[in-house]
């Protein structure tokens, strides 16, 4: 997607006292229902949507690859099922789980998130995924947030996926650390072809204290998979550290055409 402050070049920075005229605003003003516009109760409601719009959030295809969660055409799977990309390069991360499909009204709750500073929304989103999967989560021994590129980060104020990740933590009674870091400044992603995307993003990340994951099973977490490549790669950083197993947990996951056997040209992240 693309990133209206990072996009236009030099990255807009917004001096403290800004940011927290901008959160007081946020918290003061009542919001308008992210989905469709229509005033929300003064006190708020979860994700900045309506109860109208928080019901048209779409699940998962029921149908659909055990780890990376494409969706698959045929009709009757045995569980675990894996689509043949996965069964014949499987990503580093052992499964992709993801709460909702990305798509609206969840696309307008996560460019909230991204762009327009609502960063508690990150904590709303943290809340249905644990409400939503607890039990499946709770299992993990830490919680990791995908690193953001220190530009965006630096425009932005915050990482969306530390904004979802620690509270998450938080509500599992697992520890978030920060494990992965971003290797160095790599040129924006939407200048690169395909191939040198994928070269450029699996040494994007590092681990700079591989004892804080060796041996442990490890929750991966971002807002979104697109392609799962971002993800691929930190799992990848993950696993040469010495983690045992990796989960890779999003809000939400692109929607991608059905498939049989082949996982085909994803859209690009
Ligand atoms: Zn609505
Ligand atoms: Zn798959």
């Amino acid at each position: 997607m693309p990133d209206p402050f990072y996009e236009s070049g030099l990255p807009r920075v917004l001096s403290r006292p800004e940011r927290l005229l901008d959160r007081l605003v946020h918290a003061l003003l009542p919001a308008p229902c992210l989905g469709c516009g229509r005033p929300l109760p003064a006190a708020g409601a979860p994700l900045n949507l309506c109860a109208v719009c928080r019901a048209a959030l779409v699940p998962n295809p029921r149908q659909a690859c055990a780890v990376c969660l494409r969706p698959l055409a045929a009709h009757a799977l045995p569980e675990g099922y894996r689509c043949g990309a996965c069964q014949q390069s499987p990503p580093a991360f052992d499964r992709l789980i993801a709460l909702w499909s990305y798509q609206p009204p969840l696309d307008a709750v996560v460019r909230g998130l991204k762009f327009g500073r609502l960063d508690y929304l990150g904590r709303h989103l943290a809340e249905a995924l644990a409400a939503g999967l607890g039990p499946r989560l709770a299992k993990h021994d830490r919680v990791v947030p995908v690193p953001l590129h220190w530009r965006r980060r630096l425009a932005r104020g915050y990482n969306q996926a530390e904004r979802i990740a620690r509270p998450l933590a938080g509500r599992l009674g697992l520890p978030c650390v920060q494990a992965l870091a971003r290797r160095r400044g790599t040129p924006p992603q939407s200048l690169l072809g395909r191939e040198e995307r994928l070269v450029n993003l699996r040494k994007a990340f590092r681990v700079p204290r591989p004892e804080g994951v060796r041996g442990l099973h490890v929750l991966l977490v971002d807002d979104v998979a697109t392609t799962g490549a971002t993800l691929d790669a930190a799992a990848t950083a993950l696993k040469k550290a010495g983690a045992v197993a990796v989960t890779a947990l999003v809000a939400g996951r692109t929607p991608l055409e059905p498939v049989l056997g082949d996982r085909g040209e994803d859209p690009t992240e």
